[in-house]
């Protein structure tokens, strides 16, 4: 692996328009588990009744448990690891320009990266159906113990800022995404299984427009046959000898 390293070190040493690109093997780290996959979330909880749109609208009881004896806690307690304060260093040093991330943490913010797309929403903002007021975890948390589903004080139903399954994925942040991966020098692939869209096809729009791509994950992707390097390594264990003098 140091030798792989070594050489994204050079790369990195000659790019200042790096974009990362993050998953939730990124997040892992942090104590919050993965969707997909033998023990992932939706193992326990069917995202067929949990996490979709349409029942959510039928009754939206389910994702509110879910909420609270899940989703909630685990945020709540979640810190951000080296990886996410390794990108915070890279920024600072005039490297890494923007994140993408399809994680709904909010943890790259909190360790302060400046600049972040989020594909699929941020658990932390939650607003009002009906009004479009905005609650933080801890106020639905608290409206939560005392009703279900949680309501706004205009009486509107409050739903999770995340993306649920159904649901078109935000077209802003989704422009900005293309965008991205078609002026950067280099597509930073970190802890993504590269499967879902629209992350299966970023990396090939960024090398498409004549950026270096890098895969770090712990497992193969399907695109690992084009990118210039593939680490499948721990990812904040990979950065953090990536930031290492
Ligand atoms: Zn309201």
């Amino acid at each position: 692996m140091d030798e792989l390293i070594s050489k994204l070190k050079k790369l990195v040493s000659v790019s200042d328009k790096i974009v990362a690109f993050t998953g939730a093997g990124f997040s892992a780290d942090s104590g919050i588990s993965t969707f997909r996959g033998a023990g992932g979330l939706w193992s326990k909880y069917d995202p067929s009744i949990y996490a979709d749109i349409n029942y959510f609208i039928q009754d939206p009881s389910y994702y509110w448990n879910f909420f609270k004896d899940e989703r909630y806690p685990t945020i709540k307690k979640a810190q951000p690891n080296d990886g996410h304060y390794a990108l915070v260093e890279l920024e600072k040093r005039g490297k890494i320009y923007r994140i993408i991330t399809q994680n709904i943490d909010g943890l790259h913010q909190l360790a302060g990266s400046s600049d972040v797309i989020e594909l699929h929403g941020n658990t932390r903002k939650i607003f009002c159906m009906s009004c479009n007021k905005n609650y933080s975890m801890n106020e639905t948390y608290n409206i939560l113990k005392r009703e279900l589903p949680p309501r706004c004080s205009c009486g509107g139903i409050l739903k999770p800022g995340t993306v649920l399954f159904g649901e078109p994925l935000p077209q802003a942040a989704l422009d900005m995404a293309n965008i991205t991966a078609k002026n950067c020098d280099m597509f930073l692939v970190l802890g993504s299984s590269l499967v879902v869209y629209p992350a299966a096809s970023l990396p090939a729009i960024a090398k498409k427009n004549d950026a270096v791509l890098v895969i770090v994950n712990i497992d193969p992707t399907p695109l690992d046959n084009i990118a210039d390097i593939v680490i499948n390594e721990n990812v904040s264990k990979v950065l953090s000898k990536l930031i290492s003098h």
